[in-house]
């Protein structure tokens, strides 16, 4: 037996510095709450970064993970598995979606989306209609292709030569989007709702609009629903809200309730262009991983359950306009769903990471959209009381901050 310490300072000297983790170290979790090596017991309103959308340890993920454990892990995409073929059928069964391509990221599942995009277009198109459009301010993951379509030099300074083909114009803006597709466009990918940057809705306008003028150029749109898909909206995926349906949609974050799944989602036609052989993944579509998103996705595909969402939404929104009302910290409050943001006001611009340590330090964890953002993406179904608990710890927090 090691009995030497675990402790933070392993990091500093064991792993890449990519990473900077808080001072203490969560070892137990039970629904919307977590224990860290002390004991200390903390709130949970960031749901791994909206990926814990039923908590921790929910009993029939635990019951799906361990049952599976004991059957089959690992086949390879040699073989196809029971609980892939399941889940398949019922994301299609739920979804604009008529195939299905698993990965265990969500910039693997991005990446997949654009590679199919090229490729689709090469089937079909002309040589020049290659380019891909991307908006900003925008994320779509970390691999060399995604964090270019990305498009935030922060994340791509150092990396270069970046790919090449891909544009960016901005969010929300139709007319500018308008001059920018052209017949060379052969895919649009754009976040429904931003995550990481900032938690904003796309107005209905601007989709419908990108949706019709991808339509007229015969350009692929992309839904990259990493992070607002899976119940996080209060609609099973956000496009459906939107009443706006895209030709690719990526998932991953929620999909697996925190163990590590993605999924492409398309249609028969454009799927055909992923032909035997043409892309791949080894652990993609693995049974542990597919057994815990269908257990996972009867949950928050429910409408119960959905509905829930979309009323702790107004449980929250009333909470934090009740301690915006006292302390005038936000300028706005916004989010669809249990994918929440709260702006700073201008004397607190650019120390969003002051309040993630400030609740930290009043036992409740929450998240930032950039400097100038808290972002909260709690469980799906946490428990109202430990809402009002969870706002009261926030309240201290910024009260302290404050103070
Ligand atoms: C988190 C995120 C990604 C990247 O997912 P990873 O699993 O970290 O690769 C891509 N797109 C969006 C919208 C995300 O929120």
């Amino acid at each position: 037996m090691n009995s030497l310490p675990v402790t933070r300072e392993l990091f500093d000297a064991f792993m890449v510095p990519n990473y900077a983790p808080a001072a203490i170290i969560p070892v137990r979790g039970e629904g919307s709450r977590l224990w860290d090596q002390e004991g200390r017991e903390y709130i949970d309103f960031a749901g791994g970064i909206a990926v814990t959308g039923l908590g921790h340890a929910h009993p029939r993920l635990v019951a799906a993970l361990t049952e599976q454990a004991q059957k089959l892990w690992h086949v390879s995409n040699v073989l196809t598995n029971e609980p892939a073929l399941t889940l398949a059928r019922r994301l299609c069964e739920l979804t604009f979606a008529e195939r299905v391509f698993f990965a265990n990221s969500g910039a693997e599942a991005n990446e997949a989306a654009l590679k199919l995009a090229r490729k689709y277009s090469a089937d079909h198109f002309a040589p020049d209609k290659r380019e891909i459009i991307a908006f900003t301010p925008s994320f779509h993951g970390r691999t060399l292709f995604t964090v270019t379509v990305g498009g935030q030099p922060k994340y791509t300074e150092g990396f270069e030569p970046l790919p090449p083909g891909i544009r960016h114009t901005p969010f929300n803006d139709l007319a500018a989007f308008a001059e920018m597709i052209s017949e060379r466009t052969c895919a649009v990918i754009v976040e429904p709702i931003l995550g990481e940057s900032g938690v904003i809705s796309a107005t209905p306008e601007f989709l419908q609009g990108v949706r019709e003028l991808c339509s007229r150029h015969q350009a692929l749109l992309i839904f990259d629903e990493v992070q607002s898909g899976n119940g996080r909206t209060g609609d099973l995926y956000a496009y459906m809200a939107y009443g706006v349906t895209p030709d690719i949609l990526t998932t991953a974050k929620g999909l697996g309730g925190g163990f590590p799944i993605s999924a492409m989602l398309t249609t028969a036609a454009i799927a055909a262009s992923l032909n035997v052989g043409s892309h791949g993944t080894t652990y993609g579509g693995n049974p542990l991983g597919c057994a815990v998103a269908n257990a996972a996705l009867e949950i928050f595909s429910n409408p119960e359950v959905l509905a829930g969402v979309r009323r702790k939404h107004e449980v929250f929104m009333t909470g934090l306009s009740r301690i915006n009302q006292r302390f005038g910290v936000f300028r706005e409050l916004r989010g669809m769903g249990l994918l929440l943001g709260g702006e700073l006001a201008e004397a607190w611009r650019g120390r969003s990471r002051d309040f993630i340590k400030a609740a930290l330090d009043e036992g409740l964890l929450i998240l930032v959209a950039g400097p100038d953002v808290i972002r909260l993406a709690p469980a799906l179904i946490i428990p109202d009381e430990l809402i009002a608990e969870g706002l009261n710890r926030l309240e201290r927090a910024i009260a302290r901050l404050l103070s």
